[in-house]
């Protein structure tokens, strides 16, 4: 599971100190940030051509995730790129918007913003579209025209989805309303006139890894596997993981080699072996995920999107990270639920912090800032789980903040400087724990057979990350951080205090990424909404304040706060342990589902009156292999390339 820190604000900077260019340029509500690798040039030239290898299987498999995002984003995605790429004597106000558009569309991997679920469409008309790839195609660019479909039925087929609001226009909608079906509501891939009806009582053989596809009275399993759907994405990942096995240390080698079976086989039994395997590989510098991860997109919670990262460990920030791990025990034995939903023992908790050589499909180019994994409970709790944190990340994201964010939302000249000092460092640690802590702790009822997901279906996620979120609200103020000397002496209360006004302004600071409606889609900002606006219906930690026509939330009681946050989190962790579909239901309806419209159109009116990015994608390190007269690599450079569009048209013919 990820934290996405896309949807929280961020640290202390704007300045760009290190004369680097961290902020590129903004395309409506999203920035473009570039990431940085420090590190990479210090590896071992085995771990370059290592990290070179998995770069590529990383890039290879890019597609998968837009086919699964929506049904027309390729060939929408080709029409595109073919104007980006091919723009000669294109009129220069059409290819402005175009290209403005199209940097929305990779960002969010498609046509639908990815926090809020929902379609945006171009400020260009169709007649434009229509102009600019005429011009393209006579310019040479190729289309993704079906056999024997001219240019203007290509342009019919795709007219709604890139024109028409009310055409499909949520990619995932766990809330459709009474009466609605959650499946219908959702327009992504992974489901084909399939509806909740029709998967009630079918057992799935390959629940994460298919595509359910209704064919009159049955359903159809159309399994992600080489020979499967995706083959063609599925073998050239295969073939590159193959080339990265020789560079691999053995562990990992093992762990490469059990991925390679399970893209081959997609049975499930290879991919627990897999999950297992890559579990054991505790020590090796590189690393990296790829395959069908997170369950998200799916309002069921069940079918995984496909992602991969590749990554190799930061050494210093890895020891802060791993005494965390090493306590994992002392945390577990004082969660503040009943007893018999904690672990007596804890297994396998590591924990590391990174630099980010590549992301792509579920994670880039908006990328969480931690990830833990894998996501099966049954192998977490017998296996335990990894937990990276991503360093360069962070950075890139405090890099590119611009300080008045904090300002605007901030009650007190105090409140702000607090956030100065100390929002980086509490929120990389609360991240920690969210990721070590938090996701790896509890037991769940036998009766669940490891498998809450099944019984809290399209409200799983968001509990989930609940716990997790309260279980580093709950230790962050716990003075034995300061013992094992993960925080500093003497600075522990400030700290709590920074992260509690933190988390409180966030819950108003977040409505500015849903200028549409009055519901929240995303998970993680579901769990945000409802921890705040519990506590603020059951306790005095937080006040609804007013001034100038403003709203603040201010946190005005730090006792008040953790003690709310103990008691929510034993109720979250029963719902979780029971797999009370009921309570979870009632709990986010009630707190973390719907918001004030008039509240967040005021939101938005200071966001854009100070010109805030509500969200950032990031542009990927670049590596490209040194060979010999023998065609030897002898070296891997990384470089930056500063530019979406580069990037972009770069990975689509990759
Ligand atoms: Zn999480």
């Amino acid at each position: 599971m990820p934290v996405p820190d896309s949807t929280r604000e961020h640290g202390p900077t704007g300045q760009q100190t290190s004369g680097r260019r961290y902020l590129l340029e903004r395309v409506g509500e999203a920035a473009v940030v570039q990431l940085y690798a420090d590190g990479f040039d210090r590896l071992s030239l085995t771990n370059k051509v290592l990290c070179w290898h998995l770069y590529q299987a990383a890039i290879a498999g890019r597609d998968i995730y837009y086919d699964q995002r929506y049904a027309h984003n390729l060939a929408m995605r080709g029409v595109l790129e073919a104007i980006v790429g091919h723009p000669a004597g294109i009129p220069p106000e059409i290819l402005d918007a175009v290209t403005r558009y199209t940097k929305l569309f990779w960002i969010n991997t498609g046509p639908f913003n990815n926090l809020t679920a929902r379609k945006f469409v171009p400020a260009f008309t169709p007649d434009a579209l229509a102009q600019a790839v005429g011009i393209a195609a006579a310019n040479g660019a190729p289309l993704p025209l079906r056999p024997g479909e001219t240019i203007e039925q290509l342009l019919a087929r795709l007219h709604r989805p890139f024109f028409d609001r009310d055409f499909e226009p949520v990619v995932t909608n766990k809330t459709p309303g009474a009466g609605r079906d959650i499946l219908d509501a959702s327009v992504n891939n992974l489901y084909d006139e399939v509806t909740m009806a029709d998967v009630e009582g079918f057992v799935e053989r390959y629940p994460l890894n298919s595509r359910l596809v209704g064919r009159g009275e049955t359903l159809v399993e159309e399994v992600y596997r080489v020979g499967g759907r995706y083959s063609a994405q599925i073998a050239r990942i295969v073939e590159h993981l193959e080339a990265a096995v020789p560079y691999a240390g053995p562990a990992t080698a093992t762990a490469l080699e059990a991925l390679i079976r399970f893209y081959r086989t997609g049975e499930t039994s290879d991919r627990r072996a897999y999950d297992i395997a890559w579990l054991a590989d505790t020590e090796s510098d590189v690393d990296t995920i790829n395959g069908f991860i997170e369950v998200y997109m799916d309002p069921r919670g069940v079918k995984g999107a496909w992602e991969a990262l590749v990554y190799y460990v930061h050494p210093e920030k890895t020891a802060a990270v791993q005494t965390i791990a090493r306590h994992a025990q002392w945390f577990e034995d004082r969660m503040p639920w009943d007893p018999r939903w904690r672990k007596p023992t804890v297994t396998g908790v590591t924990a590391r912090a990174i630099e980010v050589v590549v992301e792509c499909g579920d994670s880039g180019p908006v990328t969480p800032v931690g990830i833990n994994l894998p996501n099966d409970q049954e192998i977490r709790e017998t296996y335990g789980s990894k937990s990276v944190s991503l360093s360069n990340v962070s950075e890139a994201y405090e890099k590119s903040t611009p300080v008045e964010f904090r300002r605007e939302f901030s009650w007190s000249h105090d409140e702000v400087e607090r956030a100065e000092r100390w929002g980086a460092f509490a929120a990389e640690l609360t991240t920690n724990l969210h990721e070590i802590v938090g996701h790896g702790s509890g037991l769940v009822a036998e009766g669940l057979n490891g498998a809450p997901e099944k019984a809290l279906k399209e409200h799983f996620s968001a509990i989930e990350e609940a716990r997790a979120d309260l279980v580093a609200l709950y230790f962050v103020a716990d003075p034995y951080l300061v013992e094992i000397g993960v925080v500093p002496d003497g600075a522990l209360d400030e700290i709590v205090t920074a992260e509690y006004e933190a988390y409180a302004r966030n819950a108003l600071v977040q409505l500015r990424r849903i200028r549409e409606g009055a519901q929240i889609e995303e998970d993680h900002m579901r769990n945000r909404q409802l921890i705040v606006h519990w506590l603020l219906a059951h306790t005095e930690a937080i006040s609804i304040a007013r001034r100038d026509g403003k709203t603040y939330y201010r946190m005005t009681d730090r006792q008040a706060f953790r003690a709310g946050v103990g008691r929510l989190l034993a109720e979250v962790q029963r719902i979780k342990a029971e797999g009370d579909y009921a309570a979870a239901h009632e709990l986010l309806e009630t707190y973390g589902v719907h918001f004030d419209p008039d509240l967040r159109d005021e939101v938005v009116r200071r966001v854009d009156h100070l010109d805030l990015p509500s969200y950032t994608g990031f542009v990927m390190p670049r590596l490209e292999p040194v060979a010999d007269g023998s065609g030897a690599i002898v070296d891997v450079r990384i470089s930056y390339p500063q530019d979406l569009t580069a990037q972009m048209l770069e990975y689509s013919a990759f």
